[in-house]
């Protein structure tokens, strides 16, 4: 409490106010003794104390009550209206203590009467309101820094709540962040679980497959139904008891090529192999591929992929039997083969020169058995003329077939020309009308032909053209008792020739005409009879029209009528484009046939 001392080094200052010179000498030289370095001054009238207090600050005013301009009273008045910060000591002429209570009242520190003052008073008076302004001064000062510190204190308890508010969102936010990952993680694990039942059901499923997976010691993992299926083990007696290695046989195909395969499998990343695996019931061939199983961790774990093939194998080793044994059989039915198409060849080319040898005696039996008939060599009686003319008849009719049968040998040995010369279409059509004519007059028959309005010229084989369309008119007349049969003639597609022969006679079986081109085919025994024929004018009539560069086909409906279209080339080139491989031979099961429909 030093600085609280009474005439301590604390600055100090002193005004002295009063009317009386004489008082304020001594009170001044008073105080100078008792306070010394302490700021003196004096003033005599209300006014200059006033003054001086409003220009400097003073710890203490010895102020005179009776002052010449205005009391005590009022000075004190203006002191405090003014909140000049000095403490009062109200000096009057005698004790009054109502005035002592009023002054006290208005803010004075004491009063002192003027007979009673003596140095000793004097001197505690001043000290005791020294004493009580320093006091107030540091409980001022004091309450400025509690206020300073109240301050502060609310400040920090402000940034204390914010940071608590922020700390409780923080707490709020993380309980929300360990909700939702909560959440989230019971989810992941559902669908972990989920994912995991599909995948063992994938594995499952592909039960024709063995699918085994290793750990990095080589204990089997995962053994699906299939494996189970293969190596006939449960799952349960394999995974975690067994090692791959016992899944297949010791020896070559076996155990030692698996452990070199396992080794290239690091190397390569993946390989194929055929092994031979074990089971209690025998063992079987597997087609295996070897993979090392990634993520797993460790490094030398396995993924291995099988597929029982022994079934295979077997079916490839009787197959393989198979295609030898047909190999074979092929090679012996394309020898037989050869041998047949060459003793064709020569059978042809034999009825080619015999029936040739046929004809010459056979025209000589026709002309005698003529002349016979025509009573040459003298009359005939009624029984001879009928077998001279039966000789004569049947001699023409074995004539026909050995010309049908050296023509179809001809074109078989390969022996037909082509002649190739401008003719008149419409001519040659006139030629074939008229034959028919000739040959339906018994019948009750009309032959229709549109004569073409244009002159129709075409480059061909005459010969050949006229024998194809004179053997369907004869077969139309001959088929048909009563009716209509017409013919036409056009170009088609400005290169075609197309010569059709229609008839109302008594129709082609459907079953029968798939084959009516081939040789000595009649469609039936009764009919043959009925109608007499060869059954080779259609199989010449095909291949002849082959030679032309074109085809035959065949329309027709039992019981309504036939319809056969000869298409050939409008101009057939100087060297014939005719292709032997488009004949049809019976023997050649590769040869095109006719077209019939
Ligand atoms: P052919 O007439 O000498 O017997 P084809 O080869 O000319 O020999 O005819 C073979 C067979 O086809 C005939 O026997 C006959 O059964 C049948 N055929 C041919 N043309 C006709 C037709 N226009 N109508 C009905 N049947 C026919």
């Amino acid at each position: 409490m030093a600085d609280l001392e009474p005439g301590s080094s604390l600055e100090r200052s002193f005004l002295i106010v009063d009317d009386s010179q004489g008082f304020l000498e001594l009170i001044e030289s008073f105080v100078q003794r008792n306070y010394p370095g302490a700021r003196v001054d004096v003033a005599s009238t209300g006014e200059e104390a006033l003054r001086k207090l409003s220009q400097q600050s003073w710890s203490v005013v010895l102020l005179d009550y009776l002052l010449p301009d205005f009391d005590g009273v009022e000075v004190l008045a203006e002191v405090r209206k003014r909140k000049i910060d000095t403490a009062v000591i109200m000096v009057t002429g005698e004790g009054d203590e109502r005035l002592a209570a009023d002054l006290f009242r208005m803010g004075a520190y004491d009063y002192l009467v003027k007979s009673g003052i003596d140095p000793a008073s004097l001197r505690r008076t001043l000290d005791q309101v020294l004493m009580r302004r320093d006091m107030e001064q540091q409980i001022l000062s004091r309450s400025d820094e509690l206020a300073d510190s109240s301050r502060q204190l609310e400040e920090r308890s402000r940034a204390l709540d914010t940071a608590y508010e922020s700390l409780r969102q923080k707490k709020e936010e993380l309980r929300f962040l360990s909700d939702s990952l909560e959440a989230t993680v019971s989810e992941r694990t559902a669908e972990l679980r989920a994912t995991t039942t599909f995948l063992n059901t994938v594995l499952d499923s592909a039960s024709h497959h063995f699918i085994i997976a290793t750990g990095d010691d080589g204990l089997v993992l995962t053994f699906n139904r299939g494996a189970e299926i293969a190596f006939e083990r449960s799952a349960e007696e394999v995974v975690s008891n067994l090692s791959f290695r016992r899944l297949f046989r010791e020896g070559v195909g076996g155990v030692e090529d698996l452990d070199e395969l396992v080794e290239r499998c690091r190397v390569e990343g993946s390989v194929e192999a055929e092994l031979h695996c074990q089971r209690s019931k025998g063992d079987f061939t597997a087609r295996v591929a070897l993979s090392p199983l990634r993520g797993s961790g460790g490094s030398g774990g396995l993924v291995i992929v099988g597929l029982d093939i022994t079934h295979e194998r077997e079916l490839e080793r009787q197959n393989e039997a198979y295609i030898r044994q047909i190999e074979m059989a092929n090679i012996d039915l394309r020898k037989k083969n050869q041998e047949i198409l060459e003793a064709n060849r020569l059978k042809s080319a034999f009825l080619a020169n015999v029936s040739h040898e046929l004809r010459t005696p056979l025209n000589a039996i026709i002309g005698y058995s003529d002349l016979l008939a025509q009573g040459i060599y003298g009359e005939l009686t009624d029984r001879q003329l009928p077998a001279a003319m039966g000789i004569g008849t049947r001699a023409q009719d074995l004539l026909r077939l050995i010309n049908d049968v050296l023509d179809l040998a001809k074109i078989e040995a390969d022996k037909m020309d082509v002649v190739i010369e401008e003719l008149s279409l419409t001519s040659l059509m006139s030629e074939i009308v008229e034959t028919a004519q000739v040959l339906s007059i018994d019948k009750n028959l009309e032959i229709r032909w549109q004569r073409p309005e244009e002159e129709i010229t075409l480059r061909t084989d005459r010969h050949k053209l006229r024998q194809v369309m004179l053997n369907l008119v004869n077969n139309a007349v001959k088929f048909t008792e009563e009716g209509l049969i017409s013919i036409e003639t056009s170009i088609e597609d400005s290169s075609d020739a197309v010569l059709v022969v229609r008839d109302s006679g008594i129709g082609i079986p459907k079953n029968d005409l798939e084959a009516i081109f081939d040789e000595f085919r009649q469609v039936d025994g009764t009919s043959t009879r009925a109608f007499g024929g060869t059954g080779l004018g259609l199989a010449i009539s095909n291949r002849l029209a082959a030679h032309l560069g074109g085809q035959l086909s065949v329309e027709s409906t039992l019981g309504e009528g036939s319809v056969f279209t000869l298409r050939i080339p409008a101009v057939l080139g100087d060297v014939t484009n005719f292709d032997e491989a488009s004949i049809p031979v019976a023997l050649d099961p590769e040869a095109a046939g006719p077209d019939v429909r």
